[in-house]
């Protein structure tokens, strides 16, 4: 008698362990019945152990893919071997909600389940235990921490005052253009513009006033642009553009619309309207270019030749090339 009260003892702690456990366990057989289902389970699920003791664990769980899961658990059932399934694979395996409803940013709880085999008194495994474990902290930690380095990549690529890419990374993506066009020889468009007589505005209206200007400037070549155009503040009151798929033809005529837009424009700045101009250049790639620098340096001196020739202008490379 008193073997069995130790028996029944032993049962209670154990059944009280199980419970109070912040891991969810449920110990299944080889056809996913379930044998064992703990106090954290029903918690996170609301199934209670009655509800689901001796019945198939994919029928209360839809979401759990089956054919990925019995795949998972062959090794541990074939050869005893444990099986690990982290959260940066697969958020969870079971579709629970957050402990913490409010202060979570997740709806899900993120899970790392282990997988192990339990063996018979015959040495045969016939069951597994399927262990689940709460890492949704964790997780969004990690997350937070990677929207933060995607942020600070971000920022670290953007000049301050315009919002467009800065020098350094612009360069590194004309560089990278170029190194596949010379691979595949596309239609592809080297811009650099600059304003016109901008010390002027300086000189008459105040660094501030400059400032606008270029902010302004930054805007509208935002607006004359595609979203797949590539634009970037080079320096001062100088920006550069990469027009992907467009011959010089078509450049031209983006460049000119973008000359006119600026033309026509007026920042305000208190009580006076400020009006500037932009003079172009555009180089449509070769491969002839041996360097990516050679290519810029056309479109640079193609700008050159817009000032020289009375500024307000777009010239094109090849126009320069051919008055040289
Ligand atoms: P040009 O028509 O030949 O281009 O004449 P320019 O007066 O515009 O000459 P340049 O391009 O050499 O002048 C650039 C001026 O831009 C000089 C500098 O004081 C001013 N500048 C450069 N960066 C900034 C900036 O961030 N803000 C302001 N307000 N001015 C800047
Ligand atoms: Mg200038
Ligand atoms: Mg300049």
């Amino acid at each position: 008698m008193s073997s069995v009260i130790e028996e029944l003892s032993e049962l209670h702690w154990q059944q009280d362990l199980l419970g109070s456990i912040e891991v969810g366990i449920t110990v299944v057989d080889k056809n996913f019945t379930v044998a064992v289902w703990n106090q954290f389970m029903e918690n996170h699920s609301s199934v209670r152990p009655s509800q689901i003791s001796g019945k198939n664990l994919f029928k209360f769980f839809p979401e759990i893919d089956e054919t990925w899961f019995r795949r998972k658990c062959e090794p541990v059932f074939n050869m005893g071997s444990p099986a690990f399934i982290i959260w940066e694979q697969r958020p969870y395996v079971f579709k629970f909600g957050t402990s913490r409803p409010i202060t979570s940013t997740s709806d899900n709880m993120y899970q790392n389940v282990t997988i192990f085999p339990l063996a018979s008194t015959t040495g045969e495994i016939d069951r597994i235990c399927v262990l689940v474990y709460d890492v949704t902290d964790q997780a969004i930690a990690k997350k937070s921490i990677e929207g933060l380095n995607d942020r600070l990549k971000e920022v670290s690529r953007v000049d301050g005052l315009t919002g467009l890419y800065n020098r350094r990374y612009w360069q590194e993506r004309f560089d990278r253009e170029y190194k596949m066009a010379m691979r595949t020889e596309p239609d592809i468009c080297a811009v650099m513009l600059d304003i016109d007589h901008f010390k002027k505005v300086n000189d008459t209206y105040g660094h501030h006033a400059g400032d606008l200007v270029i902010q302004r400037l930054a805007k509208l070549i935002k607006l004359a642009t595609r979203e797949t155009d590539i634009c970037g503040r080079y320096g001062g009151e100088e920006f550069c553009i990469i027009l992907p798929s467009t011959t010089e033809k078509t450049a031209k005529i983006m460049a000119e619309r973008l000359r006119k837009l600026v033309e026509m424009d007026a920042v305000q700045y208190e009580d006076i309207k400020i009006k500037v101009t932009i003079s172009i250049g555009v180089a449509q790639f070769s491969k002839e270019y041996r360097e990516s620098v050679l290519w810029l340096e056309d479109a640079d001196k193609a700008l050159y030749l817009a000032k020289e020739s009375g500024r307000n202008k777009v010239m094109l490379a090849h126009e320069q090339n051919d008055k040289i």
